[in-house]
């Protein structure tokens, strides 16, 4: 094992937290565009039958041929679901409202909290990152998520009840880690929605730091017209407004994670 370069294998980032609205879907786009634009090879992965991350690079959610759905329920193989996106190095696995059915239909499966980690290791290193956004719940899809992870980034909106969320996370984490994924890492807690005017925003920002230290990435990402307004257009904020404060915080971002 010693002869592996780690900087060749994959890794595999679940972007994860039971609330919804927080910036999940924001920071895998544009993350994951910031990581493309450095020519990194990056797969993102849709898990939120809503289809959010689908349709904000471009791809339209209700006419999708394949998808994610398609591997939950042995169709296809990875492989022929990936797809290429408007951003050079970045291909998705889409996601449509069809993914819905899946905590249902598989309720009586064997093995079925990992049908994601086995279909993501025939491609983990044809990916420099491979980023999972999850929904808004911590229901099969995203306990998949997190045991097919390497790590994970939790986005944490900088509001007072951003923090009741944590600790439920943290129990979680502990439950993953005791049963499907000894190793799962915290690799970064993300602070967003971050209104340096509002007093709220930097005390929550300041509790965060208190309680994960160093987990906690220097970038803060603000709220930002650009990140709000570019999903419309499918495409992440690098590519509608390179210049806004917004698109410039992920790139920041990138930096930070890629110099860990
Ligand atoms: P989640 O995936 O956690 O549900 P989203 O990333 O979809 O959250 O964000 C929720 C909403 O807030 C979306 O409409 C998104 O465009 C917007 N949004 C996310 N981050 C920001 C930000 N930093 N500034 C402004 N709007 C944002
Ligand atoms: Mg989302």
């Amino acid at each position: 094992h010693q002869f592996i370069d780690k900087d060749l294998m994959g890794k595999t980032i679940v972007i994860a937290n039971q609330k919804g609205g927080v910036g999940k879907t924001t920071t895998t786009i544009n993350l994951a565009a910031s990581l493309a634009l450095a020519e990194k090879d990056i797969l993102v992965i849709d898990t939120d039958p809503q289809g959010n991350l689908t349709s904000g690079l471009g791809v339209n959610r209700d006419e999708l041929q394949k998808s994610l759905y398609d591997i939950y329920t042995s169709r296809f193989p990875i492989e022929d679901v990936i797809i290429e996106t408007s951003v050079p190095h970045l291909h998705i696995v889409p996601s449509n409202i069809d993914l819905l059915g899946v905590e249902v239909e598989l309720v009586q499966k064997e093995g079925r909290e990992k049908i994601l980690l086995n279909a993501i290791a025939k491609i983990k290193n044809n990916y420099r990152y491979i980023f999972i956004d999850c929904p808004p719940s911590l229901g099969l899809l995203t306990l998949n998520g997190l045991v097919a992870a390497d790590s994970i980034i939790v986005p944490v909106q900088c509001e007072y009840y951003s923090l009741e969320g944590l600790g439920l996370l943290s129990r979680t984490l502990k439950l993953v880690r005791g049963s499907f994924n000894p190793t799962l890492d915290i690799e970064g807690i993300l602070l967003t929605m971050f209104d340096s005017r509002n007093t709220l925003s930097h005390q929550v920002a300041e509790e965060v730091r208190k309680f994960f230290k160093e987990k906690v990435y220097h970038t803060l990402i603000p709220r930002n017209v650009a990140l709000g307004e570019a999903p419309s257009h499918g495409k992440p904020a690098i590519l509608y407004d390179a210049r806004s404060k917004g698109a410039q915080s992920y790139l920041s971002l990138a930096k930070e994670i890629l110099s860990r």
